[in-house]
């Protein structure tokens, strides 16, 4: 059913529809009138579920989208004149048009680098070690992608030795998930393994890449950090009127593992279209494929050609480095059909 002409496959996780499993969900909870701005039983059940999934007593937001739940997240956790540590490619330091330090009203994000997208500890030290007491901002969170901008995954040990690093310095641990699934369907591990048990203090859970419209969970591991996020939510126009809307595909999701099943067929696809590029095409990736990103370098005739035959797919990396992002809905047959393409014009 997919057009051909036209092909957004590879272009984002989010040219994806909506699974099937959460489309039966949100038709379930529309079958009827039910109470507004979260009073809602669906509602009530995720929040119970998310608990149930995390095997801890946790406090659970729904916003509408990663941006929100990022941005508020981290408005909760710093006063204006404390800084986020981060990597110099984290989604909330190129991709949220700067909603951190708007909603924070003055925080600073701290760039730090890292082979594979991941945040090296010694840098962070450092980073950490020249803020001039008064006279910089002071570091008090440092945040993480899992699974990374780059397609990579923390491993338990990484996210543990982060959390410790960050206790022991009176700063908390913020987790962007937006594909948090992805990471644990390719680490295989128990959601309490690489958040709480680790140091991950709160946790922006992605839904909408792996198969919801929109709604992301926003999860306090401790509960006092979450005093009074609903009016921070609430004034941001995060509160869903209708949120049973966001709730119910959520409850889609996590209901007989649909989010794992989602990620891992993601994770399946990625893994095997950087097998046949680097087979078929003797196109190399350049980070370890852990998740449902492949990255490769592409020379710009051959993009150019590309996107003439309809592909869709962005520059990640200056100056040729390209992203091509599988998702829940990725086929064999787009990946064959992108292969094809591929080696027909590579030469
Ligand atoms: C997609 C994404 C988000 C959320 O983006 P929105 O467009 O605001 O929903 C957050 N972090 C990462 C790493 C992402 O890839």
């Amino acid at each position: 059913m997919k057009q051909s002409g036209e092909r957004h496959d590879f272009a984002s996780d989010n040219t994806a529809g909506i699974c099937p499993e959460a489309f039966a969900a949100l038709e379930e909870a529309n079958a009827n009138d039910a109470p507004s701005y979260g009073e809602d039983r669906w509602t009530a059940r995720i929040c119970d579920r998310v608990r149930e999934l995390f095997e801890t007593d946790c406090d659970v937001y729904l916003v509408f989208n990663g941006t929100a739940a990022n941005a508020l997240a981290l408005a909760q956790l710093c006063q204006s004149f404390e800084s986020v540590v981060c990597h110099e490619y984290a989604h909330i330091q190129t991709d949220e048009c700067g909603a951190p330090e708007f909603f924070t009203k003055g925080s600073k994000l701290l760039l730090i680098s890292g082979a594979n997208g991941k945040i090296d500890i010694g840098q962070a030290e450092a980073v950490i070690a020249r803020q001039n007491e008064l006279h910089s901002h002071k570091p008090r969170v440092i945040s993480i992608t899992q699974a990374t901008e780059l397609g990579t995954v923390y491993s338990r040990d990484e996210i543990a030795a982060i959390g410790e690093f960050a206790h022991g310095r009176h700063m908390f641990v913020h987790m962007d998930g937006a594909r948090f699934a992805n990471a644990i369907a390719s680490l295989n591990c128990a959601p309490k393994s690489i958040t709480w048990e680790a140091g991950v203090d709160v946790l922006c859970f992605g839904g909408t890449k792996n198969g919801t419209a929109a709604g992301e969970l926003v999860i306090f591991f401790k509960k006092e950090l979450s005093r009074e996020f609903d009016y921070r939510v609430k004034q941001a126009g995060q509160l869903g009127s209708k949120m049973r809307f966001l709730a119910a595909p959520w409850l889609g999701l996590l209901t007989n593992g649909v989010w794992l099943k989602n990620a891992q067929q993601a994770n399946r696809a990625a893994r095997h279209l950087a097998d046949r590029l680097r087979n078929e095409a003797k196109i190399d990736t350049m980070f370890p494929v852990d998740a449902n990103a492949v990255f490769v370098r592409m020379n710009e005739q051959l993009v150019r050609d590309l996107h003439a035959r309809g592909w869709h797919f962005y520059k990640f990396v200056e100056p040729t480095v390209y992203r091509l992002m599988c998702s829940w809905s990725t086929t064999d047959r787009d990946i064959s059909d992108f292969v094809a393409d591929v080696v027909a014009l590579n030469h």
